[in-house]
């Protein structure tokens, strides 16, 4: 495998700081450092942003279709590789590599030349007035955008941002995620390697103070953050200080709603996609499971018997489904809640124990006789535990699945459906799924309401979210003015 070959990737190529606070990259499945970064000093961070700078206006003035081509070769190179890039995503994160191999870099590929195609197409409009006159819109780029990630698909997170961003015409500085700072350094340099003038996507390594560095700096158009609700809050309050424009995609506590009617073996598996994928840590994932009275019990029982079909073990073993948590802390958290769903009164249905051994891995766990009030059922857990609430009617379970501050994600099984589009139309998400679950296809926006965010990825919508109109009046006529 090529490793990146230092921690920061600035101006073209990779630049190396020893003077940072070091960040040692661990592999979840063994807990050994594989390993080192080190955070950016207000060095690396100024030459970040002053090379950003110095590339973003000469980028602009390209035309989309020369942008967006850049784009589509650099998602060509990262399809050829990406078994490496996967193997990689798998070192980063703990993801097993039956994961990493069909969803990380191939939808970060999927980003780039989508985004890529529809550089071209991004224009303004032409508005008839009277006495001939008219105006027109200009669709301009922002500037310099900055993107924040989380630590669960570092790779995809790095594109999600930075192909929008760049088909717009700005620059970016990525600052990964300091558990998972590996990923986005391989994407930068792909995007080089595809033609990118040097400087127009920069990553730099750090916690959550180079974050706020970057957030802060007046020279920052945007920012875009994948993280917590919590941080969240910091960073949207510490843009809007300076009036810059967001992006949001924060946490949740999805409410995925299974009746009676619906097919017992496909809501299984939306309950387990919806759970114990990327071993629970995704966010829009469907955790608070409400199945109705009269198929609940066969429920459990299936789900009880596909879990033990989970194959746990070595990410890097292609048959696995089931890998660790990306960090200890993680693992600790997620401990934390099993121990809170046995103490106010959930019953334990499958898993709930640490496995023995190295690596930080916990059985997918399930806890059914949940209550609205329980923590697991109010809390963004992030790991494998998922809660079953039991329902009678339709009007009772929208009422308590929108009883959250999260918006991220709803899911509905049933036959019926008339009944699931009335769901949807009473669900409180920025996404629904219907009959299905956790679906994030790059042509169809994705974001949150309520505390799960602001703006969308992916789709059209981005583009609003990386651009901005300047209007341009034309008078054709001679001017009037009263004196
Ligand atoms: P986190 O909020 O702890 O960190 C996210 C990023 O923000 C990291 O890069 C961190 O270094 C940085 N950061 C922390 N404090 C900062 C500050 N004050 N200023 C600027 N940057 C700062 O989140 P995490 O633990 O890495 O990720 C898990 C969370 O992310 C979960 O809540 C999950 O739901 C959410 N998430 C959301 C989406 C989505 O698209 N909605 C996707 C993945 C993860």
């Amino acid at each position: 495998m090529t490793q990146p070959t230092a921690s920061h990737f600035i101006n073209g190529e990779y630049v190396e700081d020893t003077n940072g606070a070091p960040i040692d990259v661990i592999y979840p499945a063994t807990g050994a450092i594989i390993a080192r970064v080190y955070s950016a000093t207000s060095d690396i961070i100024e030459h970040a942003v002053n090379s950003a700078l110095n590339a973003q206006k000469a980028w602009a003035r390209l035309s989309g279709t020369e942008r967006g081509r850049v784009l589509q070769r650099a998602a060509i190179i990262m399809r050829e590789r990406n078994r490496e890039l996967s193997v990689l995503e798998t070192y980063d994160t703990g993801k097993p590599m039956s994961e990493t191999l069909y969803v990380d870099a191939t939808s970060a590929a999927d980003a780039l030349e989508y985004f890529g195609g529809l550089a071209g197409s991004i224009t303004g409009e032409h508005i008839p007035l009277s006495e001939g006159n008219w105006a027109y819109t200009r669709r301009e780029a922002l500037g310099l955008c900055v993107g924040i990630g989380a630590w669960n698909y570092p790779t995809q997170i790095a594109c999600w941002k930075g192909a929008p961003a760049l088909a717009c015409g700005n620059a970016m500085i990525f600052k990964p995620s300091e558990t998972t700072p590996l990923c986005a350094l391989k994407v930068a340099e792909i995007l080089v390697e595809a033609g990118l003038p040097a400087g127009l996507y920069n990553v730099i390594q750090g916690l959550g103070d180079v974050g706020a560095a970057l957030v802060s700096d007046p020279r920052v158009d945007k920012v875009s953050l994948t993280g917590s609700v919590p941080t969240g809050r910091k960073v949207y309050a510490a843009a809007a200080s300076q009036m810059k424009h967001v992006t949001m995609e924060l946490g949740g506590k999805s409410p995925l709603v299974i009746f009676d009617d619906a097919d017992l073996e496909n809501s299984v598996s939306g309950a387990i996609l919806a759970n114990f994928y990327s071993t629970g840590q995704v966010c829009s994932n469907g955790t608070r499971v409400f199945v109705q009275k009269g198929i609940l019990d066969a429920f459990l029982k299936r789900l009880t018997e596909r879990l033990d079909l989970a194959v746990i073990g070595d990410p890097q073993d292609e048959s696995t489904n089931f890998g660790p948590m990306v960090s200890e802390r993680q693992l600790d958290i997620v401990l934390s809640y099993i121990e809170k769903g046995k103490a106010e009164g959930a019953r334990l249905v499958t898993g709930g124990n640490r496995i023995a051994g190295v690596g930080y891995y916990v059985q997918p766990t399930v806890f059914a006789d949940v209550t609205d009030d329980m923590s697991i059922a109010r809390e963004e857990v992030f790991g494998p535990l998922m809660s079953v609430l039991s329902f009678e009617n339709e009007d009772e379970v929208i009422g308590r699945a929108n009883a959250t501050e999260f918006g991220l994600a709803a899911g509905v099984f049933t036959a019926d459906l008339s009944r699931a589009h009335r769901m949807v139309d009473a669900l409180d998400a920025g996404t629904c799924f219907i009959n299905s679950y956790n679906d994030a296809p790059v042509e169809v926006p994705f974001g949150g309401v309520k505390m799960s965010g602001v703006g969308r990825e992916n789709s059209k919508a981005a583009i609003l979210h990386y651009s901005q109109l300047k209007s341009v009046f034309v008078r054709m006529g001679d001017m009037e003015s009263p004196f």
